[in-house]
Formats: structure tokens, C-alpha cells, sequence
């Protein structure tokens, strides 16, 4: 019943669904901004009141609306003319878009809220691991509990995908263990704890096929770019893996079983 109203709403009205997931995506970008700021920090994320990070102005509802606020302000704060990062609207944008694709590729469905849910937290915990090196914790529970949650109603008929729970077991373990061994074996130089945490949270969503995938794209990603930027840019040899490693997560998530049924399907 709730499937089919879905469908029928994105077989009719395909342009308006995909607009309103994307504002939704821009405005979930204005609160993931705000945890990337205040997570750091120890701020707390559910306070309301948003102000200018310079001037410490209360900012207005028009000064809030993601996106069209910083361009109509000309990135500028209103009281101080102090420059507002472009940060802002590049997040706000990047997660509207992050979101729409999920659409695409998952349908109306609870399926692509949870991707949605996973997006979010994997482009918050890449800025700030790109910033501070270190991965909240806090961020890799909420991964392990959306992870949770997907495994839990695949098994529930009618909106469940073909996955067992098992997997979703195995995954968090097989890689888990892999990368506690480079971790033990390397001394702790070539990963850091933050980013075994990250992948048995990952597992938890991917089950253990795209888990593993989601580990080779992230790692083959993150040393072809790092060893460019190394050349390029002359950046130092330490290696925040969290950005690449969600990279690896967010395809795995959305094409997981597309790639690994395509790659296992030329040997079996
Ligand atoms: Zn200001």
C-alpha cells in the first residue's frame, strides 16, 4: 500500500520529489555544517541559536536559508562584513546533491533515507578528519546504528533486499580484523583507530561483500590522491584516510551489490 502510493507519487510527479529532496538536502547541509564546527569543539549540536562566528550577531531567518543566504549576503556577514566561508554553501549544496542521488539510485524508499542518513554523516566526519585528523566517535556510532537498523529490516518482508543478517555481522568482523592487524602489525603508523572504528560501523550497513569493496576503493583512492598531492602540492607524508575511506563507503552503499555481483560474476 505505502509502496505503491510511493511509487505511484514518483511515477507522477518525478520533478517535485526530486526538488523537495533536495531542499531537504540543503537543509540538513545548514545542520551538518553546524556539527562540523561545533563537534570538535565539544559544543553541543542541538542548540538553536545560529550567530556570526566573528561579530557574534543572532543571524535572522533570512540569513539561514541554505545556499541563497550566503549568495545573497555576497558571503559576507550583515553586521560585520566579515567573510562568511564558502564552506557553508559548498556542504549545503554537496549534501542536496549526495541526497538527490540517492533518490536516483535507491527510489522513494526507506532504503534511501538510511543511505541519505549514512551521506550526511560520511561528509561530516571526512571534513573534519581532513581538519583534525581524528574521526568522532560520535560519528561512527550513529553509522553503526543506522547500519543496525538496515540490517534489522532486511530481514522484514516487503521492504527487505535480498540481505541476511549475517552479513551485516560478518562485515564489521572481516574488515575490522584486517585493518586491526595493519594496525597492530604497522604499530599503529599506517591507519589510525578512528578509521578501524569507521569501517566496523561501515560494515554494519554494507554486509561483508561491499564492505570490503568500500576498503579497497578508499584505500586505492586515498594513495593515488595523496601521493599526487604529496608531488603536487608538497603536503605532508600523514594521511587522513577518513575522506577516501568514506568514499569507498558512499559507492559501496549505493552500487555495492551492482560492482561485486558484476566482478564476483566473471569468475563464477
Ligand atoms: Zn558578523
Amino acid at each position: 500500500m505505502i509502496r505503491e502510493t510511493l511509487d505511484l507519487l514518483m511515477e507522477n510527479f518525478p520533478v517535485l520529489i526530486y526538488a523537495i529532496v533536495f531542499i531537504y538536502g540543503a537543509v540538513f547541509g545548514s545542520f551538518l555544517n553546524v556539527c562540523i564546527y561545533r563537534i570538535p569543539a565539544g559544543e553541543s549540536i542541538v542548540k538553536t541559536n545560529s550567530h556570526c562566528m566573528t561579530c557574534g550577531k543572532k543571524l535572522h531567518w533570512y540569513e539561514l536559508v541554505p545556499i541563497f543566504s550566503w549568495i545573497f549576503l555576497r558571503g559576507k556577514c550583515h553586521g560585520c562584513k566579515s567573510k562568511i566561508s564558502a564552506q557553508y554553501p559548498l556542504i549545503e549544496t554537496l549534501n542536496a546533491l549526495l541526497f538527490v542521488l540517492c533518490l536516483f539510485v535507491k527510489g522513494l524508499s526507506i532504503d534511501m533515507l538510511l543511505c541519505q542518513a549514512l551521506m550526511s554523516a560520511l561528509v561530516v566526519l571526512s571534513v573534519i578528519d581532513a581538519r583534525t585528523k581524528e574521526i568522532p566517535n560520535g560519528i561512527n556510532i550513529f553509522i553503526a546504528v543506522i547500519g543496525i537498523i538496515r540490517a534489522v529490516i532486511s530481514v522484514i518482508p516487503y521492504i527487505r533486499e535480498h540481505r541476511f543478517p549475517l552479513d551485516a555481522v560478518l562485515g564489521p568482523i572481516v574488515v575490522a580484523g584486517v585493518l586491526l592487524l595493519i594496525l597492530i602489525l604497522s604499530g599503529g603508523g599506517a591507519i589510525g583507530g578512528g578509521d578501524v572504528k569507521l569501517m566496523a560501523a561501515a560494515g554494519l550497513f554494507l554486509g561483508c561483500k561491499s564492505t570490503v569493496l568500500a576498503l579497497v576503493i578508499g584505500c586505492v583512492a586515498g594513495s593515488v590522491i595523496h601521493l599526487t598531492l604529496m608531488a603536487v602540492k608538497k603536503v605532508g607524508r600523514e594521511l587522513a584516510m577518513g575522506p577516501y575511506l568514506s568514499l569507498g563507503i558512499a559507492v559501496a552503499a549505493l552500487w555495492g551489490n551492482e560492482i561485486t555481483g558484476w566482478y564476483l560474476g566473471k569468475f563464477f
